[in-house]
């Protein structure tokens, strides 16, 4: 096999709570993950020599070593000895900078497509090895679906498929480092966590009304205090009947979370039709992502 095309899928958060912040400065935390249908598509080809050369139809993503991808490409290639170069063609569709694991996504698919494509046949784990390495977040997206996380992100315990929701996602016009926000956060001065446990149980009992009720991200009191748009989509996104709405990550990306398909359609347009970004999709809860 010469050539391999894969989706990467992002993620939202369904709760994100930080423990604390460790020596080495990476933060402990406890956070539920869930794959949406919203997904970048990557194509790979294997190529002579040894360049990684990578093609994205986004003028603001890299197409240096600081794509994730290319890093991801040349850690697998270090790390198993493998001679060829690669060709990437990346569509991105994720929205970049937005706390949806775009970077880390196509990270995790370009691990797949080196296992595949030099027949390596690792394991899930030998993969998350390799993927902890570029980013907290890349362990999760090689699994996919919907994960309790919790360590930096790389400890995992995969759950069972969330009930079908149908989601309004809406990323403002900023773009948030994910570095700075960790940076602002003040986990003492937190005086509310989210109920991680009992999202878990309302996940496993398959109870939308309890997971959308213990939405909670500790992350919004540094991004939604910076960018009041975020409270003023939430609010709008309550207000069309959404069941609960949420930063995912740091932000500064908002979904509301709705039971049936049509709510979410009349909830997405007007969305759309008030105006408070260009980027606004209508989607709804997946399953783990076609690439593993
Ligand atoms: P996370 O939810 O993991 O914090 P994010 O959604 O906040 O991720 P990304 O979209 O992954 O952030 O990208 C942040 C920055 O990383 C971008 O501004 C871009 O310069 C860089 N980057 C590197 N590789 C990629 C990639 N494959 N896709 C998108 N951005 C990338």
């Amino acid at each position: 096999m010469d050539g391999i095309s894969l989706e990467a899928m992002a993620k939202i958060n369904l709760g994100l709570d930080v423990l604390r912040r460790r020596e080495d400065g990476y933060h402990e935390v406890k956070m539920v993950m869930q794959t949406v249908g919203i997904c970048d598509r990557l194509e790979f080809n294997r190529r002579h020599g040894s360049e990684i050369r990578i093609r994205t139809d986004k003028a603001q993503i890299p197409c240096d070593e600081g794509n994730l991808v290319y890093k991801a490409i040349r850690m697998v290639r270090e790390t198993y000895h493998i001679p060829d170069g690669m060709e990437v063609c990346l569509e991105k569709n994720i929205p970049i900078a937005a706390g949806m694991a775009g970077g880390s996504t196509d990270a995790a698919a370009a691990i797949h497509a080196m296992d595949r494509l030099f027949g390596l046949g690792l394991s899930l784990e030998e993969k998350q090895k390799i993927g902890v390495r570029i980013g907290a977040d890349v362990p999760y997206c090689l699994l996919g679906g919907t994960a309790l996380c919790e360590g930096i992100g790389e400890v995992l315990t995969p759950l069972p498929a969330a009930p079908q929701a149908f989601l309004v996602v809406a990323k403002p016009e900023v773009d948030v480092s994910t570095k700075l926000v960790y940076e602002n956060l003040h986990i003492d001065r937190l005086t509310q966590h989210p109920d991680i446990d009992g999202m878990v149980d309302s996940i496993r009992g398959g109870d939308l009304a309890g997971i959308a009720g213990r939405l909670g991200n500790v992350l919004e009191t540094v991004t939604a205090k910076r960018y009041p748009v975020i409270a003023q989509i939430k609010a709008f996104l309550i207000e069309q009947g959404a069941l609960g709405a949420l930063m995912s990550g740091s932000g500064p990306t908002v979904f509301g979370i709705f039971k049936e398909k049509e709510k979410a359609r009349e909830a997405y347009e007007a969305v759309v039709g008030r105006g408070f970004t260009r980027q606004v999709y209508l989607t709804a809860f997946a399953g783990k992502a076609n690439a593993g």
